[in-house]
């Protein structure tokens, strides 16, 4: 276990019955390559995700078929209610309430903190300037970095650049958080930082899917750990019978690979 595991949830963690995600017998193709293969999943509200498994195995893929960063070919995604079509409006309708925070920030280097924040909510919610400049400070305060707001990405740690993406994200009000590697190409000592942001959203009852090696937060925050391989879900589990009695002999090599 890695020195940088997250102060654990200070509040119970709820999960109600309401259905966020649903993905049903989803297939996707890059070419000739069957990248996801009968995907099988239910998401709830309150629902804290992680999705391990080896390079490769499709874990972004599945991740960026929720938003439609990438497009499924067969079966169905559904999304708080909305089935994921070609519809532009449904595929508008959807980003606007999934946030996605990608491993390397995805900042605009040449604005500041604040004007990355408040770029979506005055272009795309139509918010006047003011109202959304309230709304980004309100957020850099939640991700504990207001002082930085006028600052460029650039002049920031990496684990600033990742809180402000958060930020980034929160301004659009999302129901679902998208997490792909958050953490993987920051240095160990601002690792702790952004999970404990994490750890915050879920404690505020955020609906969240992960795709991290950071097995300390899969275990004190998620409530339910997915395995998958070669475009497969292979096993999934609470975190402490994932961990503690892995079934499947590929969860049980990979998890002898990373813990
Ligand atoms: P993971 O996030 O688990 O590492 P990915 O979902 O990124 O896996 O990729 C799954 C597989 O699909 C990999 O073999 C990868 O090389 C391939 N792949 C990913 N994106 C593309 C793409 N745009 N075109 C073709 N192949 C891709
Ligand atoms: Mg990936």
């Amino acid at each position: 276990m890695s020195e940088t595991m997250p102060q654990a949830p200070q509040k119970k963690l709820v999960i109600s019955d309401k259905v966020m995600i649903e993905m049903k017998d989803v297939h996707k193709w890059y070419g000739q390559f069957h990248v996801l293969k009968n995907i099988n999943l239910t998401v709830k509200q309150g629902e804290r995700i992680v999705l391990c498994g080896p390079s490769g195995s499709g874990k972004s893929t599945t991740i960026r078929c929720i938003n439609r960063l990438e497009e499924h070919q067969q079966g169905q995604i559904i999304v708080d209610g909305t089935e994921l079509t070609s519809d532009v409006k449904n595929i508008e309708m959807i980003r606007r309430e999934v946030g996605m925070v990608f491993q390397h920030f995805n900042l605009f280097p040449h604005l500041t903190v604040l004007e990355n924040c408040v770029l979506a909510p005055i272009w795309v919610r139509k918010m006047p300037r003011k109202e959304a400049e309230e709304l980004g400070m309100h957020y850099l305060k939640r991700v504990k970095i207001p002082e930085q707001a006028k600052k460029y990405p650039g002049q920031l740690s990496g684990g600033q650049q990742q809180r402000v993406a958060i930020a980034r994200s929160l301004c659009m009000k999302p129901k679902i958080m998208l997490f792909d590697e958050p953490t993987s190409a920051l240095d160990p000592e601002m690792v702790k930082e952004v999970l404990d942001t994490m750890v915050s959203l879920a404690e505020d009852g955020m609906t969240m899917m992960c795709v991290t090696h950071e097995m300390g937060f899969a275990k004190l925050v998620s409530n339910r750990v997915i395995f998958m391989d070669r475009g497969e879900i292979i096993e999934q589990n609470n975190p402490h019978d994932f961990f503690d009695h892995p079934q499947n002999e590929r969860t049980k090599l990979f998890l002898s690979q990373i813990l």
